[in-house]
């Protein structure tokens, strides 16, 4: 099935699945919001309903034939990825030329049609966007245009009005939402090295943060937050995300050693903040909870 991702707009999916089952796309779709990644998986997945070879009996693409392989791996010869080239911020007019007018009428190599995907369709240019017009409203019959957008701000009307939009949800919820579940499981993660293990552990756990000053800061702060919920006990409603890992912490350290925790975490986000050196503070983190623990003991 695809479409599936629940964060998707339920609308979205119903609008996906009645084309499968129809079994005919519109040729030209403007994919927009959520993330890149998952822009990007779902024109895979519309590629794959346009090129499938023995297309479930719902008109779903079936996922394992060559061609839905083949899009799958980024390996279709028939799937065409308009992006900017090296070195540049944006597709250019001339690019535009070479990879889409100028073969546009050519047939597909292998497949039922050619695809041709745009990314980042947000920085195409006004001139861009006015030479697609007349190839997006009446493209060959066998070529299919995918446009993936942060927003449809900012396309021009004239393209809004010839292309089927699927809005895949909120861009900065679906980023957000992402953000916050990393910075989750890493704070439950170091938290439970810390309770259980040796330094290794806990370098281990906190390796992922390598590079990430921001998210350093984060993940300290989120563990000050889960120690103020450990040390708050059911005194108070738990803040931190992290209620099993407040637990954990409340049933392996005296009070003193939470304190200490929170001393530790503060010089940390403070030192992030500072943009202290990324290798030294990403030690600290590992080697200045290891060695409380190890007093703890
Ligand atoms: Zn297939």
């Amino acid at each position: 099935m695809i479409f599936a991702d629940k964060d998707f707009p339920a609308a979205t999916r119903e609008t996906v699945a009645a084309f499968c089952r129809r079994g005919r796309l519109p040729q030209s779709i403007l994919l927009t919001g959520s993330g890149a990644k998952k822009r990007e998986k779902a024109a895979t997945e519309l590629a794959m309903a346009a090129m499938c070879e023995q297309p479930k009996q719902d008109g779903q693409p079936c996922l394992t034939c060559d061609a839905c392989r083949k899009i799958k791996a980024g390996a279709h010869p028939d799937v065409i990825r308009i992006e900017p080239e090296k070195d540049r911020k944006t597709v250019s007019v001339e690019q535009v030329r070479r990879q889409v007018l100028e073969t546009l009428w050519i047939a597909p190599n292998e497949g039922k049609v050619k695809v041709y995907v745009f990314f980042g369709a947000e920085t195409l240019s006004d001139v861009i966007q006015n030479a697609l017009l007349k190839t997006i409203e009446e493209p060959p019959a066998f070529t299919m245009f995918l446009l993936l957008s942060r927003s449809r701000d900012m396309l021009l009307p004239t393209v809004l009005s010839r292309v089927t939009e699927l809005s895949l949800g909120d861009e900065l919820t679906a980023e957000r939402k992402s953000r916050e579940e990393t910075e989750l499981r890493l704070t439950a993660s170091v938290l439970e090295a810390f309770c259980r293990g040796s330094e290794y552990e806990l370098m281990l756990a906190c390796a992922p943060m390598m590079k990430n000053r921001a998210l350093m800061q984060k993940v300290a702060d989120r563990i000050t937050v889960t120690v103020r919920d450990a040390l708050a006990g059911d005194a108070a409603p738990p803040l931190s995300g992290c209620e099993r890992e407040a637990i954990l912490l409340s049933a392996t350290f005296p009070t003193s050693t939470l304190l200490a925790v929170c001393e530790v975490m503060a010089r940390i986000s403070a030192r992030a903040n500072a943009n202290a050196n990324e290798n030294l503070l990403l030690s600290a983190f590992s080697a200045e909870l290891a060695a409380l623990k190890e007093k703890t003991e």
